[in-house]
């Protein structure tokens, strides 16, 4: 940004919204392409040309050559192909720019080598990619230049999802469609469309990218798999809100402009716990956007990182000893008429709608706990959640002192009849101000708090789209409000029936409030007691997609079918496997051609010295000393490595995914650690210059 630009001039620049479009189109096309976005009517092929025609126009002033369909399949990131506008040349060999409505609205990239978890055969490889004009069309700048990117959904010849998108908006529809039928209950007849807001505040890590290029298990896995620790970490807690380093700052004010331009909203930054850790947070927006958004913010933290000598490690445990990097999701419901349902208000007590949705929402994180856990699991996030620093891998609710005071007024009488208020905060000096308080503190260990007027859902991975955790958010949600209306349009007394349910959801699910120290054992032992599910790993996780339960709510809203839902658990399997047997092999490479012959070339200096040393009589008591030491790790070290290969070796020929995936954890990881831990010893023993990589010092402090 050139200095006397201020953040106004450039925000959304490259972004046809609302805006370009009126600035752009002719207003009878605005008006009908408007009726698109806002769900009222199918777009119209005419109107689509139209429509494809401004935009090229508006592309191609500002540089774009290609244009793209961007779509996010199963691989966990999101895929492109580029086309250029060039039209095929004519008889006096010029050519012409060109984009029509059918190339905006529909692509069809070779599909079959996406992930599909059998839901389509190779030789029945269609996919189609469809324009989602609800997320608005924009240019990204890069080293190939400016490129159109159209956000599409992805999806089988048969209309079955192949993305994370399109699951998302079915739910956002779902969740719609019951919000409306409960406000019509208490009398809204206004609020025509309910949509789903989220924030995904998001980490990372940034380190130096000559270092970065010395791990090959950075480069492969995106992980750390050896490595001691450092003679410091992250007790002394100053990195967390510390000053940001020049080099840091440069890079963040390079990313916030690059965002600004793509119309996401980049607002908050700061150092995270974990030395080399920070954090971005956008201001949120609606949730298929605001996923959009999310994978642009990503993709963005990485182009510009290697931009500036840098690499940015979006996995969730980069490090082990020091804590890894998740995603907030922090979702509400709000209106088209600007009400967020979320919202107490002032008496939250009285306010008998928004008990109502909260009495919902317990029934529907209780009910489908294991469905948010899984939402939640990927590779990486195996090695955070239960791990005493990211929530555990057991979902609880954390309400807060106000709303739990107001719903212990509910059991104990059948009404409320007074709020707790926030209060003054007083700072005992007087110069300073007395601040307003806020009715509840903070839970920082819980995975799904209430803040203020949202809910914030902690679990899901750094690297991971918030989609999967926003849909069954999304849809849960929808289920409770559906069943609460099925009961509630009945009845003949609604406040009665209204009384009746709220203290009925309440009472049968209230086992899944929290408001203690959710890292603690203490917690381990009382949810068991409570029978909440906890599931420790990914594959524990895996089979919740697909229970009768599961598969009757995601079928009775439209979601997802039961084969969809098969395809996605056999993706995940799938996923898992690939990714442990490349971390096995990384390590079995990295051992046998980088560190075991370091060490066995340092124990041969070792032993020279002692030769020399006892040849003139010396003494050789320490050196002898580290030799043995040394030896014996090394010793281990190869048996390791004979074992991990054979179990990977093992893991191979097992045929089903969800077997294979259970032998690598229970097995393969296992054999990983063993190899781990004499590599990170002989690392203490080792003279630094004899140690073949970069160590978590020079990672991680010297950026
Ligand atoms: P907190 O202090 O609770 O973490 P912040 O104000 O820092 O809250 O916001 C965290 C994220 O939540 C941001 O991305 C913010 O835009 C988002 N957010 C704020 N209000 C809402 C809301 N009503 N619905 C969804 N997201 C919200
Ligand atoms: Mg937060």
């Amino acid at each position: 940004m050139e200095s006397n630009h201020t953040i106004m001039d450039i925000f959304g620049t490259n972004v046809f919204n609302d805006k370009a479009m009126r600035q752009y189109l002719p207003k009878s096309i605005y008006h009908e392409l408007r009726k698109t976005i806002d769900g009222r009517k199918e777009l119209d092929p005419a109107v689509a040309d139209i429509v494809a025609s401004a935009i090229r126009k508006w592309a191609i002033e500002k540089g774009a050559t290609h244009y793209t369909h961007w779509f996010q399949p199963l691989t966990g990131f999101t895929a492109e192909k580029h086309d250029s506008f060039i039209t095929p040349p004519r008889a006096d060999g010029s050519v012409l720019e060109e984009f029509s409505g059918k190339d905006l609205i529909k692509g069809e990239p070779d599909a079959s080598s996406f992930p599909s978890g059998g839901l389509r055969t190779t030789f029945e490889a269609r996919g189609y990619t469809t324009w989602d004009c609800t997320s608005p069309v924009f240019i990204r700048e890069d080293a190939a230049g400016p490129i159109l990117c159209i956000p599409t959904a992805f999806c089988s010849f048969t209309g079955e999802a192949l993305d994370q998108k399109t699951p998302l908006l079915r739910s956002m529809e779902a969740v719609q469609e019951q919000t409306l039928r409960l406000l019509r209950l208490f009398g809204n007849t206004t609020s025509k469309k309910v949509t789903p807001s989220i924030g995904a505040e998001q980490e990372y890590f940034l380190i130096d990218r000559e270092k970065y290029l010395e791990r090959k298990d950075l480069i492969y896995t995106g992980r750390t798999l050896f490595g001691a620790m450092p003679p410091k970490g992250q007790e002394l807690d100053d990195h967390y809100f510390g000053t940001i380093r020049q080099r840091i700052a440069a890079y963040m004010k390079q990313v916030n402009e690059e965002l600004w331009k793509m119309g996401v909203p980049a607002k908050t930054q700061h150092n995270e716990v974990a030395p080399a850790q920070h954090e971005l947070a956008p201001i949120y927006a609606e949730a298929n956007v605001a996923t959009d958004h999310n994978q642009i913010m990503m993709q963005t933290l990485k182009r510009v990182a290697s931009q500036q000598g840098l690499i940015c490690l979006l996995h969730e445990k980069p490090f082990a000893g020091v804590n890894g990097s998740g995603k907030h999701n922090n979702w509400s419901l709000t209106t088209d008429d600007g009400i967020n349902l979320l919202d107490p208000g002032r008496r939250p007590h009285e306010n008998k709608q928004f008990l109502l949705i909260l009495a919902c929402i317990l029934k529907a994180v209780d009910t489908h706990a294991d469905l948010l856990r899984e939402s939640a699991a990927n590779v990486g996030n195996d090695h955070r959640l239960g791990a005493h620093e990211a929530p555990p891998a057991i979902v609880s609710v954390f309400l807060g002192e106000q709303l739990d005071e107001i719903l212990e007024q509910l059991m104990s009488t059948g009404n409320a009849t007074h709020s707790l208020k926030g209060g003054k905060l007083h700072t005992g000096v007087r110069t300073l101000p007395d601040l307003p308080k806020d009715a509840t503190d903070r839970n920082r260990t819980s995975p799904f708090a209430f803040t203020n007027n949202k809910f914030e859902f902690r679990m899901v991975g750094s690297r991971d789209s918030i989609a999967p955790s926003t849909v069954v958010i999304n849809t849960i949600v929808a289920e409770a409000f559906a069943d609460a209306c099925d009961v509630l349009e009945k009845a003949e007394d609604f406040d009665a029936a209204l009384q009746d349910l709220m203290l009925q959801y309440i009472s049968e699910h209230r086992k899944i409030i929290y408001g203690g120290n959710g890292y603690s054992e203490e917690w381990l032992e009382e949810a068991k007691r409570r029978g909440l599910p906890n599931l420790p790993s990914m594959v524990d996780a895996i089979p919740a997609l697909v229970t009768e339960k599961s598969i009757r709510m995601f079928e009775r809203f439209g979601v997802f079918s039961e084969p969809e839902l098969h395809s996605r658990a056999e993706i995940k399997y799938e996923t898992y496997n690939k990714a442990l047997n490349i971390e096995a092999l990384t390590m079995i490479d990295m051992a046998v051609k980088q560190i075991l012959p370091a060490v066995i070339k340092y124990t041969g200096t070792l032993s020279q010295i002692i030769e020399s040393l006892h040849a003139i009589g010396a003494n050789a008591d320490v050196q002898t000393e580290l030799l043995t030491d040394i030896s014996s790790l090394l010793s281990e070290a190869n048996g390791a490595v004979k074992i991990l290969r054979e179990v990977t070796a093992e893991a191979g020929t097992i045929e089903s995914n969800e077997k294979r995936a259970h032998f690598y954890h229970d097995y393969v990881l296992p054999a990983m650690e063993a190899l781990r831990r004499p590599v990170d010893k002989m690392e203490m023993l080792v003279d630094k210059e004899a140690w073949p990589m970069p160590s978590y010092g020079d990672l991680m402090f010297e950026v």
